[in-house]
């Protein structure tokens, strides 16, 4: 957007602000209507970005659990962050930087760091002004060069943890222009045992904002189908809002629906009037038609991937499921994911192995589910099924083929098995010096030179790739030549890393180090995912699993 020069607006700010908080419970999938208004205004011609506020404590979200927060999602410059800002990245289209999620654990480091160095002159420092004027600062440089900065508050309003936040977001405000600001709250409207959908909880939640000094603009009701129209009136009356400022936003079969729910119901419009950018808009008819037509294309086969992960949570994976799902959309393919524990018997997970027509390894940390994953790649490659193997997955590979091509007896890796004969897996000697398990982490995006002629090279069309990292093992170079032999080549490289490897005995069996789920887009899919599809409907083709789609 161009800079007025009559304001003298700077343009390294933001211009104009989406507050979105969330109320009455959490996981409402206000991270979801937050990033498809963002995708909206992006289609009418706007820079959008997007900062996630997680009131929690940790620093980042490097250490915590899959089971309880859904995988660790890695930026390109190495952040560690929650999976909210996966869906940002791959709803807006954008590459989004570790300043983008602001946690109260960096506010809090930060402020004790400047208040032990002296900046603060002896003041006594407090949570109003010191961390809320740190807030605002950190979203502020977040939105730096965008024409509007969605900002989602974690949690659910009335939580003490993110008080420091909402009052950040009311100060915030006021020393904004009021036509610069609009604050959105997502709530849940439920349904009573006679079928009513109920707005009282909606109405607590806003009672709740208001008591501290927060009205919002714009409510959007979550709920099973779209709210009544007097529902909407009865919401607009007791949280003094117009009418058409209550939006509804229905359960939808599909994430990537939801922008085009929501732009049905007129919610990128009313924004885009309160602040301001109407007339700067592209013109509505054809603004959605790319990704309707991405969204909504038709699939024209199916296959069944199964996926060989250890925690048997969805979001835990998320990334992957997207990138099947993404991959899906390049090839007109239905994918479905078949989930396999890593930790049941062989004979319980060897069924369902036998009815995918691809197998995915995915990351992982420890050894819990190692030996199935074993079991998984050296089950796809015997049985020539199309296999990928991702991270620690590309690791097992290694494993299976050192253990049971090459009879290298108990070889593993030494992050699961520090005794094993064969450390085919191992810290490399420059790591093993430095064993604070934190600084040896390799993290974010690094380039891999690509052998020509090789799987990798048709793979990703190029002599090079980048793709986004988070390990600490490494194949271990002493093994490199032995390695290589009956079948395995290691087909991309960074330095003396190995980062990509390759069969040539089999259909199609590719390995990174590399996590490429996480710079796939649904307009852009991950080459590997793409490739793995590809062969799965090739062979479904050959071997008649997997079956057309029934219409
Ligand atoms: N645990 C392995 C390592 O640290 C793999 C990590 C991963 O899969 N993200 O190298």
């Amino acid at each position: 957007m161009p800079t007025d020069p009559d304001t003298g607006y700077d343009p390294s700010l933001g211009r104009k602000f989406v507050f979105v908080t969330g109320g009455v419970m959490s996981g409402l999938g206000k991270g979801i209507t937050a990033a498809s208004t963002g995708r909206l205004l992006a289609n009418a011609g706007f820079d959008v970005t997007a900062v996630k506020v997680d009131p929690y404590l940790n620093v980042d979200a490097g250490t915590m659990n899959p089971y309880e927060h859904g995988e660790v999602y890695v930026l390109k410059d190495g952040g560690e962050v929650d999976l909210d800002l996966g869906n940002y990245e791959r709803f807006l289209g954008t590459d989004m930087t570790f300043d983008h999620n602001v946690t109260t654990g960096k506010t809090y480091q930060h402020v004790i760091e400047r208040e032990r160095a002296g900046d603060y002159l002896g003041k006594t420092v407090q949570i109003i002004p010191h961390v809320t004027d740190d807030i605002k600062r950190r979203i502020r440089e977040a939105a730096a060069g965008s024409d509007v900065c969605l900002v989602e508050i974690g949690g659910t309003v009335g939580d003490i943890e993110s008080m420091p936040f909402l009052e950040a977001l009311r100060q915030f405000a006021n020393e904004e222009e009021p036509e610069d600001i609009l604050f959105a709250h997502v709530t849940l409207v439920p349904y009573s045992q006679n079928g009513e959908q109920k707005t009282k909880p909606t109405q607590h939640s806003v009672k709740e904002l208001r008591s501290i000094g927060l009205q919002p603009d714009v409510l959007v009701g979550r709920c099973e189908e779209r709210l009544a129209p007097d529902v909407k009136e009865k919401i607009a009356l007791f949280c003094d809002v117009p009418t058409d400022a209550v939006f509804s936003n229905p359960d939808v079969e599909d994430v990537y629906h939801v922008p085009l729910m929501v732009e049905d119901e007129g919610l990128d419009e009313f924004v885009m009037d309160r602040l301001g950018l109407t007339d700067e808009a592209l013109p509505k008819p054809d603004r959605s038609t790319r990704w309707r037509e991405l969204v909504t294309r038709d699939r024209e086969k199916e296959i069944d991937v199964a996926l060989v992960g250890k925690y048997a949570l969805e979001d835990a994976y998320m990334s992957i499921h997207e990138a099947l799902k993404h991959a899906g959309i390049h090839t007109r393919t239905e994918v479905n994911t078949l989930w396999v524990d890593a930790d049941e018997t062989e004979d319980q997970h060897a069924e369902r192995l036998t009815t995918a027509d691809a197998v995915v390894v995915p990351g992982g940390f420890g050894s819990r589910g190692t030996e199935g994953k074993i079991e998984a790649v050296r089950y796809a490659r015997e049985a020539g099924v199309p296999f990928l193997g991702l991270c620690l997955g590309f690791q097992m590979a290694v494993v299976d083929h050192a253990r049971n091509v090459l009879g290298l007896a108990d070889a593993h890796s030494a992050e699961i098995d520090p005794e094993t004969p064969h450390p085919v897996i191992d810290l490399l000697p420059s790591q093993s010096e430095a064993e604070d398990m934190g600084g040896t982490m390799r993290l974010g995006a690094h380039e891999t030179e690509i052998k020509p002629g090789t799987l990798a090279a048709a793979v990703y069309d190029a002599d090079a790739c980048t793709e986004r990292h988070r390990h600490r093992y490494e194949v271990n170079p002493k093994y490199i030549d032995e390695l290589e032999a009956d079948g395995l080549t290691f087909s991309g490289h960074a330095d003396t890393r190995m980062e990509l490897l390759e069969r040539d005995d089999h259909p199609f069996f590719f390995g990174t180090q590399a996590h490429p789920e996480f710079r796939s887009r649904p307009d852009r899919a991950s080459p590997p995912f793409v490739a793995l599809v590809e062969a799965a409907l090739e062979s479904t083709d050959t071997t008649g699993r997997g079956a057309d789609v029934r219409l």
